[in-house]
C-alpha cells in the first residue's frame, strides 16, 4: 500500500506544497513544532533515509539545503533545525524546523494551524527558493 506521502506525490491528499523538483517534494508539516516546520521527501517511496543510495541520499540532503535556506530567509528564526525520526509515517523524510531555541524542537508538543496561515507560510518559504 502506498504510504501517505506518496498518496501527497500523487496528488490524492492536499499538501502546502513549499518545493518541488523532478525527484524530491517539500510541503508543511500537518502538525508543525513552530511555523514553517517543513517536511523534505524523496517523490520515490522507501521507508528508511539510510537504506537510500548514497547518490539519492545526497541528492535529498542538497534539496533539503536548498530549502533549508529559504525557510531562513523566509521565517524569523535563529537557525533552520534537521532531524530524521521516521517512527510516524514509512516514507523517508527530513524535519527542517525554524528555531530560536532547544525547546521549538520538542517532537512531543506540536500544534495545528489555521489552512489559510499554512498556505501564507507554504508560500513564503516558496517565494525564497532559489
Ligand atoms: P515521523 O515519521 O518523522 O516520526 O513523523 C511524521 C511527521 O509527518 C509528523 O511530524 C506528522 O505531523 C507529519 N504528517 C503525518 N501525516 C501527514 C500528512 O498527511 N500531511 C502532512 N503534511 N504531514 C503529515
Amino acid at each position: 500500500m502506498a504510504s501517505i506521502f506518496s498518496k501527497i506525490v500523487a496528488g490524492e491528499i492536499p499538501c502546502y506544497k513549499v518545493a518541488e523538483d523532478e525527484k524530491h517534494l517539500a510541503f508543511l508539516d500537518i502538525n508543525p513544532m513552530a511555523p514553517g516546520h517543513t517536511l523534505v521527501i524523496p517523490k520515490q517511496e522507501i521507508d528508511y533515509l539510510f537504506d537510500m543510495t548514497e547518490s539519492d541520499y545526497i541528492d535529498l540532503e542538497l534539496f533539503a539545503r536548498k530549502v533549508a535556506v529559504a525557510i531562513k530567509e523566509a521565517i524569523p528564526c535563529t537557525r533552520v533545525a534537521e532531524a530524521v525520526l521516521g517512527l510516524e509515517v514509512p516514507h523517508a523524510h527530513i524535519h527542517l524546523v525554524p528555531i530560536n531555541t532547544e525547546a521549538d524542537m520538542d517532537f512531543r508538543h506540536k500544534t495545528t494551524l489555521p489552512g489559510d496561515q499554512m498556505a501564507s507560510i507554504a508560500a513564503r518559504i516558496a517565494a525564497q527558493v532559489k
